[in-house]
């Protein structure tokens, strides 16, 4: 890789020889040499992607190279703090404690700057050119929200942060309605929720979609994030869809009672996903932390049916979620390792295919970003190289030693040492 760095640092033009590029994010009419993945020499000028062509051997010796990526669902307001505030027994109900513990006894705002900064670095430095992250609107939110609002301005340019106000269910409409009006600030332009089976479901999703048309917002629920068969609010955000004829972006997370419905109500609910044209992404990093935990060995992995609704031509996008907190205690905002464990624990494999679309293209549409996550002539040079040459080298080893390029340019920047958050109040190494 020290070639590779020389290359690069050229001023002007250089040319990489011989790299392979996903096929479904590369232009069209290059040739293929394995599972998903094509060959070309890229020509780099100005920051930009001067020329993509036929490959030409030698080179760089087949390494890979992908468009950024793009993280559809994270919360970054909550993460970095496993080490003061555990979740307990790992459970959903200790994630919920944990957080609402973690909330109130550190509410400072240099702390969360601190924590959110944090967790963009270590985004960038892997790789991740947008985000968007969930904030939550309990106590201080506006004070919190301001900012989380900053920091997305600070990196304007380097990472895009898109910021999406979080709400729950049984909230008051009028308290709801506030927040619609804060999720139109220029850093979201959406508005999340959190949705569980109850008897206001209905009237909420039609409150929200109402409030999100009057102001031009997109939506984003988590939903179904249970092993309960019986938890069916990714079907009633499809149904409200079409009651309401709403015409704005749908994304809607975790999905994961989805897995053990049974396969005429999963039938049923993919119809209407697509009737709708749900866009879905999967949690598979956080949900298989979250999910089957019962006091022995889990017998089941939580993750969304993704192969049913691809097949069905919905589409569906993998994001990090939360990463070191009660919610998911690991994790660190790296979208090839998410791609690389959902490979394996969706079995995305035997071939690869399209499926790196999920965290490139596609992700960066579910967004509302669609000009990212894609290498195009005259497009930024944006990119991370792997020395990785095929799927399996790939996914065989995790891939510390890329390199992200942005604007032409390696960045050379480490994600930074957990012993920054040290001097932050209750954390110990
Ligand atoms: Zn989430």
């Amino acid at each position: 890789m020290p070639e590779i760095l020389s290359k690069l640092n050229q001023d002007g033009i250089a040319v990489l020889r011989n790299v392979r590029l996903p096929a479904c994010v590369a232009p069209a009419g290059l040739p293929v040499v394995s599972d998903g993945l094509v060959a070309c020499d890229i020509t780099l000028a100005g920051g930009r992607l001067a020329k993509i062509s036929p490959g030409s051997g030698g080179g760089f010796g087949g390494a890979m190279l992908w468009p950024c990526p793009i993280d559809a669902h994270t919360h970054i307001d909550k993460g970095q703090v496993s080490n003061r505030s555990p979740n307990r027994d790992g459970t959903f109900t200790g994630a919920q404690q944990a957080a609402a513990r973690d909330r109130q006894n550190y509410p400072g705002l240099d702390d969360l700057r601190s924590r959110a900064g944090f967790a963009l670095r270590s985004a960038f430095s892997h790789g991740t050119v947008a985000l968007r992250s969930h904030v939550d609107t309990a106590d201080g939110f506006h004070d919190r929200f301001s900012v989380l609002c900053e920091l997305a301005q600070d990196w304007t340019g380097r990472l895009d942060v898109q910021l999406a106000p979080f709400i729950g269910v049984e909230e008051p409409p009028e308290r709801i309605a506030e927040i619609a009006l804060i999720a139109r600030h220029s850093t979201s332009g959406v508005l999340s929720a959190f949705l569980y089976e109850c008897s206001g479901l209905p009237g909420f999703l039609d409150l929200v979609m109402s409030l999100a048309d009057r102001h031009s917002l997109a939506l984003d629920f988590h939903a179904d994030e249970t092993l309960d068969p019986t938890s069916n609010c990714t079907r009633a955000v499809a149904q409200a869809v079409l009651r309401n004829r709403f015409e704005g972006a749908v994304l809607v997370g975790h999905c994961c009672s989805l897995s053990v419905q049974s396969p005429a109500e999963l039938d049923r609910t993919l119809d209407l996903i697509a009737q709708a044209k749900l866009n879905i992404v999967s949690l598979p990093m956080c949900n298989t932390y979250l999910m089957s935990r019962q006091g022995c060995t889990p017998r089941l992995r939580g993750v969304a049916p993704v192969h049913e609704m691809r097949v069905r031509g919905i589409k569906v996008v993998f994001a990090t979620d939360n990463s070191r907190d009660g919610f998911h205690s690991y994790g660190d905002l790296d979208m090839p390792e998410l791609f690389r464990d959902a490979v394996r624990i969706m079995h995305l494999d035997h071939p690869v295919g399209d499926w790196p679309q999920t965290v490139l293209n596609h992700a960066a549409e579910a967004i509302g970003r669609p000009a990212l996550g894609q290498l195009r002539e005259g497009g930024p040079a944006d990119f991370i190289l792997f020395k990785a040459r095929n799927w399996n080298e790939f996914v065989a080893r995790p891939q510390s030693d890329r390199i992200v390029v942005r604007n032409g340019a390696p960045i050379q920047i480490p994600p930074p040492d957990f012993s920054e958050l040290d001097g932050l109040e209750g954390m110990t190494a």
